[in-house]
């Protein structure tokens, strides 16, 4: 069990190119992808994975990447983390599925024991596990309107919740989340978000709530809302950090309004954001938070974690399903919060902030075509406008991504714009590695911005 800790760590951590990007075997996988995969399932990087350690990912023709995307912010304490490895090996081989609610097990309370003491707030909390992002929330929305006996959902724009029936209700971006797929669920009403680079200049984080809060009164109706749900830094919609004291405006409305605040924090959570949780910077402390993504390393799990007496306010059975709270994944959370606490994983997300922040805002400075740099923690993003104006530059954020991908460094786009690129590696990852990928986004903007 413990050999997987003491082994070597076998995929060295750096860049290295064998053959042009994607190789021959690649290429032949995607020909095989083309006739049996769903042309509907998206793609962003053309090379097919072998293995993968720390921050590198190793492709079927022998080249290795730098991942700065964590397979969307969720292997945060790094690929094959040692810990992870070897107590979901012994869970495996234990047992790997009774169903929670059929045969109980103790990692699944000590999951949510955890989610306790690291989630804001010191008062009683309680979890129940779900499998994916979008069934979390979903079943947030379902434990606020049943806690409140009130049906209304508040949502921002640029939000982004999920893909499910009710989630892509919740969502904001038409394509490709929604489009063709309604009708939608009811009762869900969007209002506007605190998004500095695009508000009018010199609006603060309180007008902004201000200005939302009008919306919701006047629309809604303060006494029909359940739960407003935000993402307190936004994924999908573009890493959008609200101004401050936008959060904590809207958190205190809710406590006037009897709405629960529910913080949406499946891209933000566990460390990610250089804390916890996202919501620590500005002290806000939901009423019921949602966790996906970075909890147990790629092993599908999520939560929602709440105060205890919304938690059990919903009736005996009311909330549950086959596969949630999974034995293997909640080994594999278990592992991946101990793996965080011990190697400071948030101090980590912190460090690469210091080290990505400049070099991102020398490369604004010298290309002239991005229009902010923002972001939190080891969750960054530039957003890439036409030189001189704000007008969205979906366009050249595409060609520089793929430039990336071509040089071996794994980047990802956002933005209800499409024109954010966003950077979220894996915390582990060391500082001649970042170095080395930020280099090769250095080149290829210079390439992309030349060529135009
Ligand atoms: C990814 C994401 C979801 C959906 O999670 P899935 O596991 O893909 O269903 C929901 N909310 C946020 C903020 C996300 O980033």
């Amino acid at each position: 069990m413990t050999d997987v800790l003491a082994g070597p760590r076998s995929v060295p951590q750096e860049r290295r190119l064998v053959t042009e990007l994607p190789g021959p075997r690649s290429r032949e996988l995607a020909a095989r992808r083309a006739a049996a995969v769903s042309a509907a399932v998206g793609g962003t990087v053309p090379c097919y994975v072998e293995r993968a350690e720390g921050a590198v990912v190793v492709d079927v023709d022998g080249n290795a990447l730098i991942d700065l995307g964590a397979g969307i912010a969720v292997v945060n304490v790094g690929h094959a983390a040692p810990e992870v490895v070897a107590a979901v090996s012994d869970q495996v081989a234990a047992f790997s599925h009774t169903c929670f609610m059929v045969n109980p097990y103790e990692g699944y309370v000590a999951v949510c024991e955890e989610l306790a003491r690291i989630t804001p707030g010191d008062h009683a909390k309680k979890s129940a596990l779900f499998n994916s992002g979008a069934e979390a929330v979903e079943n947030a929305v379902k434990i606020a309107r049943h806690a409140t006996g009130r049906s209304a959902v508040v949502v921002f724009d640029h939000a982004y919740h999920g893909r499910t029936n009710l989630t892509m209700a919740l969502t904001a971006k038409n394509m490709p989340y929604k489009h063709g797929f309604g009708p939608f669920a009811s009762d869900i009403y969007r209002v506007p978000m605190s998004y500095p680079y695009r508000d009018e200049p010199g609006i603060s984080g309180a007008q902004a709530a201000a200005r939302a809060i009008a919306v919701i009164e006047a629309q809604v109706g303060a006494d029909e809302v359940a739960a407003v749900l935000i993402e307190p830094i936004q994924g999908e919609g573009g890493f959008v950090v609200p101004a401050d004291g936008f959060l904590p405006a809207i958190a205190d409305w809710c406590r006037q309004s009897g709405a629960l605040f529910v913080a949406d924090e499946i891209q933000t959570g566990f460390c990610r954001t250089g804390s916890w949780f996202a919501c620590e910077a500005e002290g806000v402390v939901p009423d019921l938070i949602t966790t996906a993504k970075g909890i147990a390393a790629g092993l599908p799990l999520s939560a929602v974690t709440g105060r205890a007496e919304i938690m059990d306010a919903v009736h005996t059975g009311g909330l549950g399903g086959t596969y949630g709270g999974n034995p293997v994944a909640c080994a594999a959370a278990l592992a991946t919060i101990r793996t965080m606490r011990e190697q400071d994983l948030a101090g980590a997300a912190r460090a690469i902030e210091a080290t990505m922040v400049p070099r991102l805002r020398a490369l604004a400075d010298r290309t002239g075509v991005i229009g902010d740099v923002r972001g939190r923690g080891a969750m960054l993003a530039v957003e890439l406008v036409r030189p001189g104006t704000t007008e969205p530059d979906a366009e050249l954020a595409g060609r520089i991504a793929k430039a990336c991908h071509a040089q071996g460094v794994i980047v990802l786009t956002a933005g209800t714009f499409g024109n954010v690129l966003r950077f979220l590696p894996p915390l582990v990852i060391g500082q001649e590695l970042l170095a080395d990928a930020l280099d090769v986004l250095d080149a290829a903007f210079a390439e992309q911005v030349a060529a135009r």
